[in-house]
């Protein structure tokens, strides 16, 4: 990588030819030019393979990977990985909608979140998707949804279990939580799903998001694990799937350092033999979002102006925290963090310190305060790395009413 990278930067995804960042094989200038406008989101598609390849060489052949496609629901994405992967997760009737479009089998697909709508538990069920259990209520609508439609419907319980996944960026389980059912309840709504001969699946157990650390994942597997154990003894329905949730990392911020995939890879392989004799017909699923495609992702845009004020250099960009929140540090970071971020091409070869804006008129517009670039001028592209997941789709576009950004795949 050039001057420009960070020193955390987990590996050379993007190469440079000529000082210019290279992204599916194409130089950034000819990229934005086929595109057309900025600002962009592009994706690298062969990244998005390996990461799925990387994940399957270190795990055992037995492990299913899914796709939750809140992290980039971009149809073509969605569509890429569907033909990877062993299922997809949705959370809404529109991502369902682009899970079907993709030709995948529907009993490959779930669909999680609390507080699904009668409207959305009617289409699913019609759908034949597996709906994840959040609560008594959704089963109640689950069963009247089948009998409506004379299907069976698909079912797994999503459980609250009593324990925590240390050191996550967001922590979905323990103690009170919105999502899923608390796992002390659970035995009783089995006791339903068994009399009202649902298709019953097993058990999502997701319990948080972004850990770089794979001794808390292994440990949150375990525990996992051990509940599954306890609950599938309550039943006599065999537990034909069991999803142990996911939480993989990747590194934003200097410091950060890449999860150790293999020890994680090591520790499932262990599990094996105790999930085989104690969960005979069960599927062990781990459910990624930004793990398979954050670090495929870059978000592109350009220099409308170079002010200076008071000493300071502002670099000011087309894009911004209307289309990239996380960014800006405004989707959920507690202390503002910069994403890594470099130039499109490197022209001067001087460093200066500048901090890149969007046209928001916010302080909060704030896309890299204080970094050190190559010197860049009006017209130039500047790249911010790691934006593969939860970046358009968790912004606020309309925002101040600019432009909305596009997307492409290469
Ligand atoms: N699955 C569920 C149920 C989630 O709530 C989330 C994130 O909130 C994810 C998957 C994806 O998390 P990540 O993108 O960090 O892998």
């Amino acid at each position: 990588m050039s001057e420009a990278a960070p020193a955390h930067w987990p590996n050379d995804q993007f190469s440079r030819r000529n000082g210019e960042l290279i992204i599916g094989g194409c130089p950034l200038s000819r990229l934005a030019a086929r595109v057309g406008s900025t600002p962009f989101y592009a994706y690298d598609r062969q990244l998005i393979t390996d990461r799925v390849a990387a994940l399957r060489a270190a795990f055992p052949p037995e492990i299913a990977l899914h796709y939750a496609i809140k992290a980039n629901p971009m149809p073509a994405v969605v569509q890429h990985l569907s033909a990877l992967v062993d299922g997809i997760d949705v959370a809404s009737h529109k991502e369902m909608a682009v899970a079907l479009d993709t030709g995948i089998a529907p009993h490959k697909i779930s669909f999680a979140g609390p507080g699904k709508t009668t409207a959305e538990i009617h289409s699913a069920v019609a759908a034949g998707i597996v709906l994840n259990l959040e609560s008594e209520r959704e089963l109640a609508e689950v069963i009247a949804a089948g009998k409506a439609l004379n299907v069976t419907p698909r079912v797994a319980v999503r459980v609250n279990p009593d324990f925590e996944f240390k050191g996550s960026g967001m922590r979905m389980s323990g103690g009170p939580k919105p999502f899923g059912i608390d796992a002390e309840r659970v035995p009783a709504l089995l006791k339903q799903i068994e009399a009202e001969k649902l298709d019953f699946e097993g058990f999502h157990i997701f319990t948080g998001s972004q850990n770089l650390k794979a001794e808390a994942v292994i440990e949150a597997q375990n525990n996992v694990l051990q509940l599954a154990y306890q609950l599938a003894a309550q039943t006599t329905m065999p537990i034909k799937m069991l999803n142990l949730g996911g939480g993989f990392g990747i590194p934003y911020f200097p410091g950060d350092k890449p999860l150790d995939l293999a020890a994680i890879g090591t520790h499932l392989k262990h599990c094996l033999p105790e999930v085989k004799q104690k969960l005979p017909q069960a599927t062990l699923v781990i459910e990624l979002g930004r793990y398979f495609v954050g670090e495929a992702g870059i978000y592109v845009s350009r220099i409308t102006d170079r002010k200076e004020s008071r000493g300071h250099t502002f670099l000011v960009v087309d894009g911004g925290m209307h289309h990239h929140l996380a960014a800006s540090g405004n989707f959920g970071q507690v202390i503002r963090k910069n994403y890594p971020i470099a130039l499109g091409k490197i022209t001067d070869e001087t460093m200066e310190t500048v901090s890149v804006v969007g046209p928001l008129c916010t302080p909060l517009d704030v896309l890299a305060d204080k970094v050190h670039l190559p010197k860049a001028q009006i017209g130039d592209l500047i790249v911010l790395f790691q934006s593969g997941a939860y970046g358009l789709t968790a912004s606020p576009q309309d925002f101040l009413g600019h432009a909305h950004a596009l997307e492409v795949l290469v």
